[in-house]
């Protein structure tokens, strides 16, 4: 069985020089229409060289994580892709996607945003620089971003903790519950 269920980066890309990595990000939306939001930050992902998306999750809607003021509900995605970016430059293409669909960064922590944009895994990465963690620090905890990935990718490796699937199962039944799947908008 492979570490991933979906195909790894293939020299079929065109650049057999250039080296490819699989990682995966998570997308989450509270504001200004979520589901819209995950679909453009999708869209836009794709537009960027060096980012191929190799698959989408479903949508997952859940309750705001780890608040201190009243706030919608949460759209969650996971994507993978392929991208041939050094994990630091895939960072700032993902907050310039932010930058461009409206996210505002103010004092307030886990505050209400039109897109956010994480770095859940990059290869077996781990990294702890200033600007970036790998993998996504308590990603492994957090149902909005396990059962998604789970989904798409369920032997997904989470360095230091294990598959995907296996952390997703180890959660409290009541916390997976809360993350509930949407039909998508036409
Ligand atoms: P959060 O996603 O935790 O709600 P932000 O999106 O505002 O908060 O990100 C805060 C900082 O987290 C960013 O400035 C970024 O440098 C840092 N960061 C550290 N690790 C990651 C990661 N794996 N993915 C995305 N951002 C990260
Ligand atoms: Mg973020």
């Amino acid at each position: 069985m492979t570490r991933h269920d979906l195909p790894r980066p293939s020299p079929e890309r065109g650049h057999a020089e250039t080296s490819w990595h699989r990682a995966y990000l998570g997308l989450g939306s509270n504001l200004q229409g979520p589901q819209r939001q995950i679909q453009r930050a999708v869209d836009a992902l794709r537009q960027v060289p060096g980012i191929v998306i190799v698959a989408v999750s479903s949508l997952y809607e859940s309750a705001a994580w780890d608040v201190t003021s009243v706030q919608p509900d949460y759209i969650n995605a996971v994507v993978a892709i392929d991208t041939s970016l050094a994990p630091e430059s895939l960072l700032d293409a993902a907050m310039r996607i932010e930058g461009e669909h409206g996210r505002v960064r103010g004092p307030e922590r886990n505050a209400a945003r039109t897109i956010d944009i994480d770095i859940v895994l990059y290869d077996d990465l781990n990294i702890h620089s200033a600007r970036l963690t790998l993998p996504h620090p308590r990603m492994h905890e957090r149902a909005f971003v396990l059962r998604p990935l789970a989904e798409i990718a369920p032997h997904a490796h989470v360095p230091g903790y294990g598959e995907a699937a296996t952390l997703l199962r180890r959660l409290p039944r009541s916390a997976i519950d809360t993350v509930r799947p949407v039909a998508q908008e036409a």
